[in-house]
């Protein structure tokens, strides 16, 4: 490949460690190399063409009425090639500090202007150069007349913490690589920064507070100018002092606090996590002072107190709570605090124990002392739960706990009752049919009254299996009923009269209703409905008493009711009457045989007529029983709720 002279010349000049600027007679650049493009941040493209004045800050642009590179130029003599400190601008606008050395070649249009700059290392390195003023401002170059000895540097280089140094001006005339490292550049390119440049009115406050002499403490991002890196620092600034007690400069210690804002943001999180986990815990937390103040409680425990949160810190339970339940809270908040022992799920509830108002509410509450690690107790840790619904459900358990218990026993019972009530008509009828055989066999007369026994026996016997079967039928849904027009005061009458042959020196006194009274129903069901009530009350009351059967009507509804002298049903069992297998304790089930399933069967037949039954009835004076049915007339509507709702099924 050929590569021109001037291709060639742009190599070599890219080689250079330094950079070069290449300029024109009128100072417009013709050509900027490589370490110029670094140092400066410019692109060779960007810059070609335009006046070299750009490269510094405005204020070094005109001496004596000339431009920089002239100015220099008219002071080659004086000056023997040395290099001069000037300050030179960045792209981003950052000043360095370099060192300028200026040379021209050529004539009119052939002129060219070659400006060098040397990039300042650390002042310290350069303190025995000649240093030439640059005329305009004293405060715009750096003094330095003392020599840092080697174990300084070695002090200041393994510090732990970056350090560097500024003069009044103020730029950064030292630093160690800590500090370098920290802000992710190298010491080169810190090193004749101006601070100002760096356009941070805190970090500027802070230099200027140690330039007065006071130390000054900064905390914030550093954003490197050079990598963009953000990077968390603490600097402290202090200022440094001449021998003769003046200002000339500051030193900044720099902390990179990365790692430690990680800590405490971690810190701060698992603190907002804990306060999220406190607000929003469904168990009330709070925390007493050992004065019993609540510092803090939470939602929760405010919700169960009744008591907004914020109306908590500072005050004691009597405060808020007033003379009903502060004492009782306050009492137990003191003994934990007296006794150091811990208060454990103790249960309490809001009505009683508590004396608040509303719906009673069960609370268990916890009380401990709050520890420091040293035993100090700082005061007492509150947790209370509102065990409410838990009671509930424990209640209502223990309730069908019971129930089960309940239909166990009864089911136990109805077993040995069943069992006892089909043996009994057994033994009698085979009794009577060995007589009967015994008779036959000896070819005498049978006698009538045996076979009627033994047909009334295994009446009975049909009578138990068949309620049995009803009440079976019923729970499955499966009790059929045919109803019909049916005269209902003559099914009674004809019930009545059936019952001749059973109600020994009962009386039965009925008044037949002035009108026929008529219902749409079973006539068979009915007719059971009705033997069931008048044999309970032949066999509920003693010998020879009254039974009195009503049966009166109006448009809508006929009440049959009957009235025993009996031994009445004691007020608590009255409910359960109805029942399947319900035996009252009235009566002894030696005496009185039955399996509790008539009423049962009786209120389903009813109430599947549109109708209802009830009882009235008081212990030992006797029952009444009562059956409401809807006359033909009002078959098809709802009856109207009848009072004496209590026994009414
Ligand atoms: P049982 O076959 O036991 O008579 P019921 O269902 O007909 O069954 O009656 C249920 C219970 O109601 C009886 O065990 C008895 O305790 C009570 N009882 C029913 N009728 C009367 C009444 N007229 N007088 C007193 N107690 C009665």
């Amino acid at each position: 490949m050929v590569v021109g002279p001037a291709r060639e010349l742009e190599a070599v000049l890219d080689a250079a460690v330094e950079p070069v600027i290449a300029c024109d007679g009128d100072e417009c650049i013709l050509h900027i190399n490589a370490a110029t493009e670094r140092l400066l941040g410019w692109k060779r493209d960007q810059l070609l063409g335009k006046p070299v004045s750009e490269l510094f800050p405005h204020r070094l642009q005109r001496f004596h009425g000339l431009s920089l590179p002239r100015y220099l130029l008219s002071r080659r003599k004086v000056l023997g090639g040395r290099p001069t400190r000037v300050f030179s601008r960045r792209r981003d606008g950052v000043e360095l500090m370099v060192e300028l050395t200026v040379g021209t070649s050529g004539e009119g249009e052939q002129e060219r202007i070659v400006l060098t700059m040397r990039r300042l290392h650390e002042v310290i390195d350069t303190l025995e150069e000649p240093v030439e003023h640059v005329p305009g401002g004293p405060d715009t170059l750096p003094h330095h007349e003392e020599t840092v000895d080697r174990l300084y540097r070695i002090l200041v280089e393994n510090a732990p913490l970056g350090i560097f140094h500024f003069d009044r001006a103020p730029i950064i005339t030292a630093c160690n690589e800590l500090f370098a490292r920290q802000l992710g550049t190298t010491k080169r390119n810190i090193v004749g920064l101006n601070l100002l440049t760096l356009r941070d009115e805190r970090l500027m406050a802070c230099v200027r507070e140690s330039l007065g002499g006071r130390t000054c403490d900064f905390e914030g991002d550093y954003r490197s100018l050079t990598s963009g890196k953000v990077i968390p620092v603490r600097v402290r600034f202090a200022p440094c002092y001449r021998e003769d007690g003046e200002v000339e400069g500051g030193v900044g210690i720099v902390e990179d606090i990365t790692d430690r804002r990680h800590v405490e943001s971690e810190r701060e999180a698992h603190l907002a996590q804990l306060d999220l986990l406190f607000r929003s815990a469904p168990v009330g937390i709070g925390f007493v002072g050992t004065d019993l103040r609540y510092v803090r409680v939470n939602e929760t425990l405010a919700r169960i107190n009744g008591v907004p949160a914020e109306a908590h810190p500072g005050h004691t339970p009597l405060e808020l709570f007033g003379p009903h339940a502060g004492p009782a809270v306050q009492e137990l908040l003191q003994q934990v605090l007296k006794t150091g022992e811990p208060l454990v799920r103790s249960e309490s509830t809001t009505d009683g124990d508590l004396g608040l108002e509303g719906p009673r509410r069960y609370m268990s509450g916890s009380i401990y002392p709050v520890r420091t690690p040293d035993g100090r107790v700082l005061g007492l840790g509150v947790l209370v739960e509102d065990i409410t619904e838990t009671k509930r459900a424990e209640e209502e358990r223990a309730h069908l706990y019971r129930e089960a218990q309940e239909a166990i026993r009864v089911r136990d019972d109805f077993l040995s009752i069943a069992s006892h009530e089909l043996k009994t008509p057994l033994t009698p009828l085979s009794l009577r049919l060995a007589t009967l055989e015994r008779r036959l066999e000896r070819g005498e007369q049978v006698d009538p009254g045996v076979l009627r026994h033994a047909r009334h026996q295994l009446t009975r016997l049909t009578g138990l299996i068949n309620d049995l079967l009803d009440a079976s039928r019923i729970e499955a849904g499966r009790l059929a009923l045919h109803p019909e027009e049916t005269r209902f005061d003559v099914l009674v009458e004809h019930t009545l009269t059936s019952l001749e042959g059973q109600r020994g020196n009962h009386v039965f006194d009925f008044e037949p209703p002035a009108e026929p009274v008529s219902v749409q129903g079973d006539a068979y069901r009915l007719e059971q409905v009705v033997l069931n009530l008048l044999e309970n009350a032949l066999k509920y009351s003693p010998d020879g008493g009254t039974i009195r059967v009503r049966l009166s009507v109006n448009e809508d509804v006929t009440v049959l009711s009957v009235k025993d002298p009996g031994i009445g049903i004691p007020e608590d069992q009255q409910q359960q009457l109805f029942d399947r297998y319900f035996r009252a304790r009235n009566a002894s089930t030696r005496s009185y045989g039955g399996l509790g399933l008539g009423l049962y069967i009786s209120r389903d037949i009813v109430e599947r007529h549109g109708g209802r039954i009830w009882v009235e009835s008081e212990s030992g004076q006797g029952s009444t029983f009562y059956v409401a049915l809807p006359t033909l007339a009002a078959s098809r509507q709802p009856l109207p709720r009848a009072q004496g709702d209590r026994h009414l099924h």
